[in-house]
């Protein structure tokens, strides 16, 4: 099974294509998963992110009309989707795996299972505070920073586990991806601060970088250079959504703290309705992928929320 950094470095002429899918919500169908990202396998993507989520608190009423808070995870299930898609679709996946809500066991255990599934990619996150909280707290034994995940896989992979270092244990062969943000992480003092927690991400092992979604090709341009001048000379896959709703325009940026250019900001709030807005996020999103393609990214990797529709909307017009 491939990793990442060598299905990129086989790709000649055009960049790859890839996605990431989320798990459906607790209690959701793996084959209507599976039906709804079918049209894009048609595009053979090479490799397939599944992204990982953590708990989350719930306030529910009890039988007095008091209330409760309760744990859940809204949407499990990452590892077998993994192995699904895998199965139905002869792709390789990349789950995330997450510092926060985990103890290092609990991110060992899962190295472990993953490495026994035959998967040789992930990436390695922190993750998000857990709701409705809103500062994210390592779990007691888990680690702060995704680059201490980073050190954990590597370690793992040079025969290292946590707690027992004989010469028997195997040796994982995990490709690590790392996030990047061309627009500063939102809690960065600032962006030389986080560039330098980026470096850290890649000294301690991070073979390639996906970034946030942007929609002005001049942020990513301008990483890049920043990357290059800095020595970090990795792959790093711009990461795209396809506005597809007007209330997308004021959404997106609150969520993912990025900007909208003037230009497609003032045509999305003249569109008529959500239909007239999607047709704007779609061409947007072709302008970008070529602009991208002819700057030589080694791949454009699309945020699908595990939909097709747009997404192939912009495909068929580049692959
Ligand atoms: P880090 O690289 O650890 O950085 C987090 C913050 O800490 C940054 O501000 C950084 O500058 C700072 N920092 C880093 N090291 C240090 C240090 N040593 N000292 C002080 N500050 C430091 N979230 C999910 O829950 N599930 C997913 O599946 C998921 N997938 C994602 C995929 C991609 C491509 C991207 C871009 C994001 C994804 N996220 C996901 C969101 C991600 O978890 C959040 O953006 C999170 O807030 C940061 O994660 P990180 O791995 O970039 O963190």
């Amino acid at each position: 099974m491939p990793k990442v950094t060598e299905h990129l470095a086989n790709a000649k002429d055009k960049p790859v294509f890839s996605i990431e899918i989320i798990p459906p919500a607790k209690g959701g169908k793996i084959d209507e998963l599976l039906h709804d990202i079918s049209p894009m396998m048609e595009l053979k993507p090479p490799f397939i992110d599944v992204t990982y989520h953590r708990e989350e608190y719930i306030s529910v009423k009890k039988e007095d009309g008091t209330s409760k808070e309760i744990k859940t995870r809204k949407r499990p299930g990452t590892v077998g989707i993994c192995s699904a898609i895998m199965h139905k679709f002869d792709v390789d996946p990349v789950p995330h795996v997450l510092c926060g809500g985990f103890t290092k066991d609990e991110n060992e255990d899962l190295l472990i299972d993953l490495n026994y599934l035959g998967i040789k990619n992930v990436m390695a996150l922190r993750g998000d505070h857990a709701k409705p909280f809103q500062t994210f707290k390592p779990k007691a034994d888990g680690h702060a920073y995704a680059a201490e995940l980073i050190t954990q896989i590597k370690d793992m992979n040079n025969g290292k586990y946590l707690h027992d270092e004989t010469e028997y244990l195997s040796k994982s062969d995990f490709c690590i991806g790392a996030a990047a943000y061309p627009e500063k992480h939102f809690e960065a003092e600032s962006e030389a601060i986080d560039f330098e927690h980026l470096k850290t991400k890649v000294k301690a092992g991070a073979e390639y970088l996906v970034t946030q979604m942007f929609f002005d090709n001049q942020k990513y341009f301008d990483f890049v250079k920043k990357c290059r001048e800095n020595g970090l000379d990795i792959p790093i896959i711009p990461g795209l959504k396809i506005l597809s709703t007007k209330k997308q325009l004021s959404i997106l940026p609150k969520l993912f703290y990025l900007e909208m250019p003037l230009d497609f900001r003032n045509a999305i709030e003249e569109a008529n309705d959500d239909k007239a807005a999607r047709q704007i996020g779609i061409e947007w999103c072709i302008t970008q992928c070529k602009e991208l393609m002819d700057f030589g990214v080694p791949a454009l990797h699309f945020y699908t929320m595990s939909k097709s529709t747009t997404t192939m909307a912009v495909a068929k017009h580049i692959f």
